[in-house]
């Protein structure tokens, strides 16, 4: 994490999965509190945990600067969103490929972030599914319609070729494993540029 932090990258991005909601088994807050004391760039976690509303307090006191949660994890995501926001975080919300954008319509003007799913949440490597890109459109012209400024994230199969269509179609922030970490530690701040398009 030391070596991507001093790549260059703005955000460190925290996959939490539970063998529940995604088929998959990651780390929890004792990690994310652990790492903390190591970068002071915002550590933003990426909840793809069920039920998620009685873990936001233990992220947000290991030090994550921004929580995301799925819609489809709790049966009330406006009460999400309101305890991610008094547990002194920003609140984001994540939707999977097949979930549409109007599952969030009621409580985007509350969001700080939309991360939009372009592979299926649970493992690394995947390919991006480039129907998202309309998806990442539709939300960014809603954030700007509003006179928002909701940051359009997206996560899954980013490289630096779908990095582009991303931002062309109005994403403002980028998660990659694959293509920041591929080559060693020697070129994660190449692999990062390359993202950036330079
Ligand atoms: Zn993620």
């Amino acid at each position: 994490m030391k070596a991507i932090d001093a790549a260059g990258a703005d955000w460190i991005h925290v996959d939490v999965m539970d063998g529940h909601y995604v088929p998959n088994l990651t780390i929890g807050p004792g990690v994310v509190k652990a790492l903390r004391p190591h970068s002071s760039k915002p550590f933003d976690c990426h909840l793809m945990i069920s039920p998620v509303d009685a873990f936001i307090d233990a992220f947000a006191q290991a030090g994550a600067n921004i929580i995301t949660a799925h819609p489809e994890a709790g049966p009330h995501f406006h009460r999400t969103v309101q305890a991610i926001k008094n547990a002194g975080c920003k609140a984001g919300a994540a939707l999977n490929p097949s979930t549409s954008e109007t599952m969030i319509d009621h409580v985007f003007d509350e969001l700080d972030v939309v991360l939009v799913m372009s592979v299926n949440p649970g493992f690394g490597g995947q390919s991006f599914i480039s129907s998202q890109l309309r998806k990442i459109e539709t939300l960014a012209t809603t954030s700007l319609k509003r006179g928002l400024d909701v940051i359009i994230e997206v996560d899954g199969g980013v490289n630096p070729e779908t990095a582009r269509q991303c931002v062309d179609a109005g994403a403002t922030a980028l998660v990659a494993g694959t293509a920041a970490f591929k080559g060693g530690v020697s070129q994660y701040a190449p692999n990062i540029e390359a993202l950036r398009g330079h």
